[in-house]
Formats: structure tokens, sequence, C-alpha cells
């Protein structure tokens, strides 16, 4: 079997809730606990779940952005945990992020070109001035913007143009990890599927692997292989999409997958309303982190008991009691 590409093992991460005069800390966020997954060179792994869910934060873990608590990330057959920070430079040339706001993650007093070149710059990526704006000239034509466009400044572009500079600025090293967070959660929905297809057409062209997360479904439906979904800082349930979306397992998946659209208006499908909100974080419930919302729960075994991730059938992972 081929080494996966990237694999998590257990990845923990609490925040710190400080108190009181001498900024002590009274509690912890418990953002992420225990996300273990694999990912292949060339798949889309969709990380779905509502906001708080962990998801934003077991992706920026992975790209080192924050400093997991505890846990192993193998990336090419290296723990990134244990790197220092020269190795550290080195493997951010191979994973990158393409942010969820394209109106806020690019720097509103540099030009478009400045923004892509400065990874070039970093990096050395570049050995003379006209190699530079080459390079920059083509990465803006790779994702449908002009020369023209490289002396301008974000305020001046629409928000699906933003985030073409903002995926623009991704692939100007190289990488082969893309960490995709809510991309075109902050767009039109009419722009939203030219960004996916955008990605996609990426992803063929220079064998991409990406993470794509997104708070629901339906988003990632199109463009991923495999689609984990998670809850309060867990995976509940992974599974190949096709798999996923036909045969779901877990109820939150369920109540998930409820409120996508079907395009055929002869298909009717029951929308399952979840009562209550997610818990905090920072005191989820005890056994099933679900079991305060779960429709199907059965007590008190849901209220103490953790069900372990166990496969169901060939990919197909589910955290239930009952389910699997
Ligand atoms: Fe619901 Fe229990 Fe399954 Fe959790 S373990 S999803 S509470 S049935």
């Amino acid at each position: 079997m081929t080494e996966p590409l990237l694999r998590v093992n257990n990845l923990v991460k609490n925040f710190s809730v400080k108190g009181g005069i001498l900024s002590r800390e009274v509690d912890k966020v418990h953002a992420v606990d225990g996300v273990s997954f694999e990912l292949a060179a060339g798949e889309t792994l969709g990380l779905v779940g509502e906001s708080g869910c962990g998801k934003s934060t077991t992706g920026r873990c992975i790209l080192r952005l924050i400093e997991p608590t505890s846990g192993e990330i193998w990336f090419e057959g290296r723990n990134t945990v244990e790197l220092g920070s020269s190795e550290l430079r080195a493997l951010c040339r191979d994973m990158q992020i393409i942010f969820q706001d394209p109106y806020a993650s690019l720097n509103p007093r540099m030009t478009v070109g400045a923004i892509i070149g400065e990874a070039l710059t970093i990096h050395k990526l570049a050995k003379t001035r006209a190699e530079y704006e080459d390079r920059i000239v083509e990465l803006l034509e790779t994702v449908g913007l002009t020369a023209g466009h490289m002396r301008r400044y974000p305020h001046e572009f629409s928000g699906g143009q933003r985030q073409r500079i903002g995926i623009a600025r991704a692939l100007a090293v190289s990488p082969k990890l893309i960490v995709c967070d809510e991309p075109v959660s902050a767009l039109d929905v009419s722009i939203q599927a030219q960004v996916v297809n955008l990605l996609q057409d990426l992803q063929e062209k220079f064998s991409l692997t990406y993470i794509f997360i997104a708070h629901d479904l339906s988003v990632v439906q199109h463009i991923s292989t495999r689609v984990a979904v998670m809850y309060l800082g867990r995976i509940v349930e992974i599974a190949p999409a096709d798999e996923l979306y036909t045969r779901p397992l877990h109820p939150y998946t369920e109540a998930l997958l409820s409120a996508v659209p079907i395009p055929d208006p002869t298909v009717k499908r029951q929308r399952i309303m979840l009562k209550g909100d997610v818990p905090s974080p920072i005191r989820p419930p005890t056994g099933c982190h679900f079991h305060t919302r779960c429709p199907i729960r059965q007590l008190p075994l849901c209220s103490t008991e953790k069900p372990q991730l166990k496969q169901s059938s060939d990919g197909h992972w589910v955290s239930c009691h009952l389910r699997g």
C-alpha cells in the first residue's frame, strides 16, 4: 500500500480560557478532540460541520499555523510536529491555505502583483525581476485574471476575483496540499460554483490534494473524494463521498444531509431539525458529544460511554453506539 500524503493521528487542540486579575487559565476550549484521518495524494477530503466544530482549527494545526496540543501530523512520511523552524519554513511551500474571507485576507495596501509575489520573494523562487513578473502574470492567467490586474489593489476587485487572487497566491509556491478554509462561504451563490470549478480544474492540472472545509454538505458534494463530518471537535463519520450522500449512518450526518437541496423537484426529503444549539466546547457533553441533540439517543448508554469510530463497510467509519 502506498504511503498517504498526509496522516493525522489523534490530533488534539485545546485553547486556554484565561480569567482573574492574574490572567490564569480558568478553563479550556476543547476545539479538536482526537481527530485522525489519512489523505492520499490527489484526493479531496471535505471537512464539514457547524461553526465551532473544530474543522478550521484542524486545518490550521495541519499547516502548523496553530500549535497542536498533542497528536501527530505526518506529511510525506515526516511528523511535522517534530520539525524545527527551518524545516517548517520549507514545509510551507508544500502546504498552503486559501482563506474564507477574500476581503480580509488580502492586504489592502499591496498591489495584487506584490501579494502574489510575496511568497516568490520569501522562498527565492525568481532569479530576476523579469522572471518574477512573468511568474505573477502566469499565476494571474491560471486563475482567470489578466496581466493588467497586476498593478491594481484588492478593493478594485469583486469578491470572486479576490478569491481568485487568494488562490493565485497559494499556487505561487507550487504546493502539494491546499487547505481550502470555507473558500466560497463569503461569496454569492452564483459565484460559488465558478470558484469550486476553478479549484477542480487546478487540482487536475497541478495534481493538488485538498482539504475542503465547509459548514454544509452541499458545498463539498461535487468536489470531495471523501467527506468527514465533525461535531464538537470529533470526526463522527467519514466515508467516500458517494457513500456518505446515499447511505449516511450517523444521525448528525442525516440531519446535515436533510438540509441539502435536491435538484429533482419530484424527490421529497424530510428536513430533520435538530433541537438546541451546539453545546459549548468548554464543557462538551459526556459520552457521545451529540447525545444532547440526538433524535435516537439511548440513555444512559449515549450519555456515559464515548462511541469509538468503527468501520461499517469499506472506508465508511462511524462513531455511534447504535449505527454501523
Ligand atoms: Fe445518538 Fe447515541 Fe449514536 Fe450518539 S451514540 S449519535 S447519542 S445514538
